[in-house]
């Protein structure tokens, strides 16, 4: 099995090491027939887009892709921000983007001081003693996936439970009532064999990513290759491999604006 597509890539523009047209060169050279350029989103403090270099963006997208023959698309890796599940998406940011992926990072300006607390702190703190998470705690991050989804036309939520810990099968359950992938990450683990059976029970699909940082990552499989020996991924529902495309939400969405 092999992906014919990566959604989740970074380049200079956020943390990432290449640029746009090496990103696009290197999917090209391993035979992808495109690629998504989705850096941080604009709460991060650090690494995040910035608006005023989007249209710049979206033109290196239009000359990579020009350049290497593959479709070259402009997403984001937008931050949920908060409990009431807004991310740093505003809808008039929603015609320069192709692809809006989702995940939750630190080091982002959070929505309220209930969630700097919660959302960065007290994750922060039960990850980083090794201490088990209390379910108030999980209930309030799961709160906050689960209104994500709800209320923004997400394409894919990125590594869920990667150092903030949901219930997994709620949230899957929410993505597979509103049309959102889960994504397989093959930068890290996120899921436990148990997490993903859980997720497997729900009807959510998924896709496949590298969140790629540096080009020779790109449409990486290896970590895929590794957990499938122990977990059964139901490759039917994986929508990025063989001949099979995953069904955008944003895309449909942004039709009826
Ligand atoms: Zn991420
Ligand atoms: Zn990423």
């Amino acid at each position: 099995m092999k992906i014919n597509f990566d959604y989740h890539t970074h380049t200079t523009y956020s943390h990432g090491k290449a640029s746009i047209l090496e990103n696009a060169s290197k999917a090209k050279e391993i035979g992808l027939e495109g690629i998504a350029i989705t850096d941080h989103g604009f709460s991060h403090m650090l690494f995040g887009m910035r608006r005023r270099k989007v249209d710049k963006m979206r033109r290196e997208c239009a000359e990579a892709a020009q350049k290497t023959g593959i479709k070259v698309l402009l997403g984001i890796e937008a931050n949920i921000t908060g409990e009431e599940g807004k991310t740093c998406l505003k809808e008039s940011d929603y015609e320069n983007l192709d692809v809006f992926l989702c995940g939750i990072h630190r080091g982002v300006f959070h929505q309220t001081m209930k969630d700097l607390n919660k959302l960065l702190i007290a994750n922060f703190n039960y990850v980083h003693n090794k201490k088990e998470v209390p379910k108030s705690l999980i209930d309030y991050n799961t709160r906050v996936y689960i209104n994500a989804i709800k209320n923004n036309p997400i394409d894919i939520i990125t590594h869920l439970n990667y150092l903030v810990f949901a219930d997994a099968k709620q949230v899957a359950q929410c993505c597979a009532d509103y049309g959102t992938y889960l994504e397989i990450s093959t930068k890290k683990v996120h899921l436990t064999e148990k997490e993903w059976q859980d997720v497997f029970d729900t009807k959510v699909n998924f896709v496949i990513n590298s969140d790629a940082h540096s080009t020779d990552r790109i449409g990486d499989m290896k970590l895929f290759y590794e957990l499938n020996k122990d977990i059964d991924f139901p490759e039917g529902r994986i929508h990025n491999v063989g001949d099979k495309h995953p069904t955008l939400r944003f895309t449909e969405f942004k039709k009826h604006l």
